[in-house]
């Protein structure tokens, strides 16, 4: 049980003694937005700084998706299985089409362009959920040094009318986002502006059934560092990304247990046939570990 750690009895049963945390890739410098894709048997993910998206295939290996990626950060498939994606450099969030084509979901809002939106859910009615925190214009190493003109901001998108509607306006820096598996709650990691005080804390919000939000107080508070990205499994257990691997979190925001990984974790998903695979990026690796659940992925 070394690769885990227990804190209330029920994480003992969320794990398999004999699966290790394996590290899958390497050689990278900050790994983030992993991907499942069950029809392709693949996972893709982005290696930021290094401006490339790549893609690692089950006892196939490694190889390049698309580079240059347009700095491109967090991902997720929308009800169609395209691939939706947070592009730093570009300040835009997209969608390749099945023919390779990439339609531009939004880049502005009111006017101003956005900051550099960085981790992205779809919601079963299809609208696009997308966070804008200002990380990839702060320098030019994850994206291109630029001035901030917009609040970091949650905003959503409905591409089937082209409507946005900011849907969180008083985070600090938004990060990673999902919604419980009956879509009645939104969860977003808030990771500040990297000062020592500042937040590194998950919020939850009720969600209505048209997607507005209430709420909004802080459900967990990570420690060691920050909830980065996050995902759930089926039983609406959170899972979120920490400084020493990842957290296991009920659903009434008690610690379950953790998933230690050598390196900084920024995000995390589920994959494999049975979504039983736990994929995750951390910093410069790309790690994986077989667990006894089952994570919410769509489609
Ligand atoms: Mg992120």
């Amino acid at each position: 049980m070394s690769d885990f750690v227990v804190i209330e009895p029920v994480f003992a049963t969320y794990v398999l003694h004999n699966a290790p945390v394996k590290q899958i890739a390497s050689g990278f410098d900050w790994v983030e937005g992993p991907v499942w894709f069950g029809d392709a048997g693949c996972l893709l993910f982005s290696d930021i700084p290094n401006d490339r998206i790549l893609r690692w295939i089950p006892g196939v290996g490694l190889s390049t998706f698309r580079a240059p990626s347009r700095f491109a950060n967090g991902h997720t498939r929308d009800r169609e299985g395209r691939l939706i994606s947070c592009e730093h450099g570009t300040r835009r969030v997209t969608r390749t089409e099945h023919d390779g084509s990439i339609t531009v979901i939004a880049d502005s809002f009111l006017g101003k362009p956005l900051n550099s939106p960085n981790d992205v859910v779809v919601r079963s009615d299809g609208t696009i959920w997308f966070s804008d925190p200002h990380y990839g214009i702060m320098s030019d190493y994850e994206g291109h040094r630029a001035e901030q003109e917009l609040p970091c901001n949650l905003y959503r998108v409905d591409p089937a009318t082209g409507q946005m509607d900011a849907m969180v306006t008083d985070a600090n820096c938004p990060n990673g986002l999902v919604f419980s598996p009956d879509e009645r709650r939104l969860y977003m990691a808030d990771t500040g502006r990297m000062y020592q005080d500042d937040p590194a804390h998950i919020r939850v919000f009720d969600c209505a059934e048209d997607g507005r939000l209430t709420g909004g107080e802080i459900f967990h508070v990570i420690d060691p560092g920050k909830a980065d990205g996050i995902r759930v499994d089926t039983d609406g257990n959170l899972w979120s990304s920490a400084a020493d691997g990842v957290h296991c979190i009920a659903p009434d925001g008690r610690l379950l247990g953790k998933v230690l990984v050598p390196e900084r974790v920024s995000n995390l998903c589920f994959g494999g046939n049975a979504k039983q695979w736990l994929f995750i990026t951390a910093t410069t690796g790309v790690y994986s570990v077989v667990l006894n659940r089952r994570g919410v992925q769509r489609p």
